[in-house]
């Protein structure tokens, strides 16, 4: 089949650009790394309408990229035309570069990928048949012929770099390949909570979103529970002001995890500017600028934020590709942008800071996962019967007791379904009440809550028999723990993550606990315990177990010259 049909154009919606159009898209698209393609691969479904994007991933990408979409498709000969340059179904002759309201505009992409790689589309726009297209070693269609697919597309890049030596010199190894890859899908999945995403490499699935529309939901399909479980949504609007009075509106959706979780870099913090995540260090900066002193020193947070501008705003065509914007007044969006931050956390949780006097709110941290688990610490005494306080060379450890049992328990829990959970029978068993759903419930989990340690039987239409319950600690739950044992399973999509919500919940059921007043043993075991865990620094709900004092914010505190070791 011949590379040129251009009466295909006729009565297709993709055309090609004329000349001055072309002329006015920044430089072309550049494709220097497996990332480079996910990503226009992903704003292609994106602007297609996808409700649901799967990306599949073999190696570092160059031996396979695949893309399925469950957008709109294209018909025969939007197909054909769309790996031919400067072809587009999204930029109209004579539009404003300034209106385009999609991510892609400029009609390389899919030409560029092709060039240097195999590419493959299956595609239908809901006809009665689909279309494949394959293209190889530049521009053009290769081959075109009717195929079965569904509405949607799926594209397949091979052989990326297989001829363009330099280009696969100059990739880094495998495993940094991927995780740049694997980065460019969690920015997308993060501003589109909307969409579903999932990634899979080598046939297991790195990580999902469930397009639920909620920020939240998306973070914790990215990152874990402890990160994602201790959200501030925020959703605000706020006039834009502008040289001759107010612009409009700079909107902002978005999820801001609580400051108890941190990381050491700003790379976790993710914005986007009318849709397309983008690198500018101004708005990142803003962020973490409205945590203000929620942070400790040298800390970023994990955050999302979504930011929508008034129409010529933002200039998303400076970049070759697209991954930089120029705002029009970048200060005014950065200021918006940390008072919105602000308000929204001003709302929550602020304990941790509050009660502290000046000096030492700075020295008040959560422990660092760096620094190594509780080897040398020596519990100096018990305050409030809530608090050990401990000392640990240059620190004055604060340790929550109860956060630090509930992390205890829910680690040896965990450790104990994995294996034989020990059970403590109850005698005579008990008779627990259950809502219709709940005792439904237990038919459907059953084989889950033994492997708890929970021994049920039914008995009669709303209730059942509890004979035996979950003690890993040694200490017995309430037999009527077993409906909650059974909310959680119910609440868990997989039931992995039933299980786990629920040995969050048996962690921190108050009949686990061990008694307030702590002996000094007791305590030692308990922090020893602690240092033990996986991660000791937080419960499992997410907020801190440690808070740390050094010595230089009592020196500060009490005007002292220098420590003791100075
Ligand atoms: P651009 O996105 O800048 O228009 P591309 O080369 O990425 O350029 O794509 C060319 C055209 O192919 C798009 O304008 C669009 O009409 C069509 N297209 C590409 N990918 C998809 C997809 N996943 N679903 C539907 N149409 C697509
Ligand atoms: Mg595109």
């Amino acid at each position: 089949m011949s590379k040129e049909r251009p009466d295909a154009q006729a009565d297709a919606a993709v055309r090609r650009l004329d000349d001055e159009t072309v002329a006015s898209v920044a430089a072309g698209e550049v494709i220097t790394r497996p990332a480079d393609v996910v990503v226009e691969l992903l704003e292609n479904a994106l602007d297609a309408g996808a409700s649901r994007i799967d990306v599949d991933v073999a190696g570092d990408g160059r031996e396979r990229i695949r893309v399925r979409d469950d957008g709109r498709g294209m018909s025969p000969q939007d197909a054909e035309l769309a790996v031919e340059r400067h072809t587009t179904s999204k930029l109209r002759r004579g539009a404003s570069l300034a209106a385009v309201d999609t991510l892609g505009f400029r009609g390389e992409a899919l030409p560029s990928v092709a060039t240097v790689a195999t590419l493959e589309l299956l595609t239908n726009d809901g006809g009665p048949r689909g279309t494949r297209v394959v293209a190889s070693g530049g521009p053009g269609a290769d081959l075109v012929e009717p195929t079965g697919r569904g509405r949607g597309t799926t594209v397949t890049v091979r052989e990326l770099f297989a001829d363009a030596p330099a280009r696969r010199e100059s990739l880094s190894a495998a495993a940094t390949e991927f995780a740049r890859v694997s980065d460019a899908v969690s920015r997308y999945a993060l501003v589109n909570p909307d969409v579903s995403f999932s990634l899979a490499h080598d046939g297991s699935e790195v990580f999902s979103t469930p397009g639920t529309g909620d920020f939240d939901d998306a973070l914790l399909g990215v990152y874990d529970r402890e990160v994602a479980s201790r959200t501030v949504a925020i959703d605000a609007e706020r006039g834009l002001d502008a040289e001759g009075g107010s612009a409009g509106d700079l909107v902002l959706r978005g999820a801001l995890v609580q400051p108890s979780v941190t990381r050491a870099r700003r790379e976790h913090v993710y914005v986007a500017v009318d849709g397309r995540p983008v690198r500018n260090a101004r708005l990142r900066r803003a962020v973490v600028e409205g945590y203000g002193d929620l942070l400790p020193d040298d800390r970023a947070p994990i955050a999302v934020v979504s930011v929508s501008l008034p129409d010529s705003w933002a200039d998303h065509n400076v970049h070759p590709r697209k991954r930089e914007v120029r705002l029009r007044d970048p200060d005014a969006v950065a200021a918006g942008v940390e008072a919105a931050v602000r308000d929204a956390l001003s709302t929550t949780d602020r304990r941790r800071t509050e009660d502290l006097s000046m000096d030492l709110d700075d020295a008040l941290e959560p422990l660092s996962e760096a620094e190594s688990a509780f080897e040398d610490v020596d519990v100096i005494g018990q305050f409030r019967e809530l608090y050990l306080l401990c000392e640990a060379d240059d620190d004055l450890l604060v340790v929550d007791q109860h956060a630090a049992h509930e992390r205890v328990n829910y680690e040896r829990l965990r450790a104990a379904v994995d294996g034989e959970t020990p059970r403590a029978p109850v005698d005579p068993a008990a008779t627990v009440e259950l809502t219709p759903a709940q005792r439904a419930a237990v038919d459907v989990h059953r084989d889950d809550l033994a492997a708890l340690g929970y021994e049920i039987e039914p008995f009669g239409e709303s209730t059942v028999r509890v004979r035996a319950v979950p003690a890993p600690m040694g200490r017995a739950p309430d037999p009527a723990s077993v409906a909650d044992a059974v909310d959680a399973l119910r609440r868990g999509e997989s039931p992995d993550d039933g299980r786990d919500a629920l040995l969050k919940d048996l962690a921190c059921h108050p009949s686990l606990k061990a008694g307030d007043d702590l002996g000094t043993e007791e305590a030692a075991a308990l922090i020893e315990r602690l240092g033990a865990c996986e991660n000791p620094y937080a419960c499992p709900h997410g907020r801190p177990t440690v808070l740390s004092i050094d010595e230089a914010a009592l020196v500060r505190g009490f005007g002292r010259r220098g420590t003791r070791m100075d």
